[in-house]
């Protein structure tokens, strides 16, 4: 089959691979498309930081090359033994946490903070990228009849976007306020708007604010656009926003969100940080604000399938697939030029 493999920065190749062979509770999956994450993109320039390429991974002791890729959809092709609850035919998403079960978080239903983790599309040598997959069965989401295909390569992102929303404890009526509007960001808008918050977007992009602002529903505000934190405090009366979420990974967004937070709000951060942060102590003590991280997701795939399904995520505008042929060229760079949102890679094509 044609996968694209992960070599090392700046190397990944298409090539012709042995299709894996599904296991004891497993399931393989011909794959409809899988989108192009921001982690890949991290990997692809500046890694390698998931995938092992020096030494193998000490849970699944994979070493690169590796089939890359984790945002993923598709069709149930063959169950392996002891499966029974999920046919053939069946059109799934993948939630590509590959967890121990066993380990004290585990147990706790913490899988998202599995201390023996491997990560789908990383370190477990199979990924989205290719023709076909293979994955434990608790990693597939049958989805609702009607579900297109691109709607099953897109959960994973708005899992992620969910679960910060989730973290961020929003409530009917309150504010929330998303500092940047990628996929995560936009997914969290979403998401805030379907629990029944007013949200007020923040990007910098005149293109991702004209396309949130397409999609309705929310205020939508450009950073250069004179005092932020003064525009923010005039939309809530002067008390700040309930929540704010930073889904930028961005100093100057967190700087913001310390002034224009609400006392007892939150502020959530998704987005990645590479370098320490800084947060200025005395807002935050007093108005009692909670800081929180959010990481990934769990138990959040079914609620966003269930959204879904209500109409809380239309695709219009900011989804896109390229052939699994131009994956690198017109997926990975145009995403990195910023000209895109969410690239889904056709496998098939
Ligand atoms: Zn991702
Ligand atoms: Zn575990």
């Amino acid at each position: 089959m044609r996968a694209l493999r992960y070599h090392g920065p700046g190397d990944i190749r298409l090539e012709d691979v042995d299709e894996p062979e599904v296991g004891p509770g497993q399931v393989k999956l011909r794959i409809a498309y899988n989108g192009i994450c921001g982690s890949d993109l991290h990997e692809y320039y500046t890694g390698p930081t998931m995938v092992p390429v020096s030494a193998p991974n000490p849970v699944t002791g994979v070493q690169a090359p590796v089939v890359i890729g984790h945002e993923c959809g598709g069709t149930v092709v063959a169950v392996g033994e002891g499966v029974n609850d999920v046919t053939p035919g069946t059109l799934v998403a993948v939630e590509p946490i590959q967890r121990c079960g066993r380990c004290r978080e585990c147990v706790a239903g913490r899988y998202n903070l599995c201390s023996r983790m491997a990560a789908f599309g990383y370190t477990t040598g199979y990924g989205g990228l290719a023709e076909y997959t293979v994955v434990d069965r608790v990693m597939v989401h049958p989805l609702p009849v009607g579900f297109s295909e691109q709607q099953s390569a897109v959960i994973e992102p708005l899992a992620v976007a969910y679960h910060a929303a989730r973290r961020a404890e929003v409530l009917a009526g309150q504010t929330v306020v998303v500092h940047g509007a990628g996929p995560v960001g936009l997914g969290t808008a979403l998401t805030a708007r379907h629990f029944g918050a007013e949200v007020i977007v923040v990007d910098p992009s005149p293109n991702r604010r004209a396309l949130v602002e397409a999609l309705g529903g929310t205020t939508v505000l450009d950073p250069g656009d004179g005092d932020l934190v003064a525009a923010i405090r005039d939309l809530t009366d002067g008390r700040g926003a309930e929540a704010s979420i930073d889904a930028a990974g961005a100093a100057s967004a967190l700087r913001v969100a310390v002034e224009s937070t609400a006392k007892e709000g939150s502020i959530v951060l998704v987005g990645v940080h590479h370098k320490p942060l800084e947060l200025a102590a005395a807002p935050l003590m007093m108005g009692e604000i909670d800081v929180r991280f959010s990481m990934t997701y769990r138990g959040d795939f079914p609620l966003v399938i269930e959204a879904m399904a209500a109409g809380a995520y239309p695709l219009d505008g900011w989804v896109s697939t390229v052939p699994i042929g131009d994956a690198v060229e017109k997926g990975f760079e145009a995403l990195r030029n910023g000209g895109a949102m969410k690239i889904l890679v056709d496998p098939a094509a």
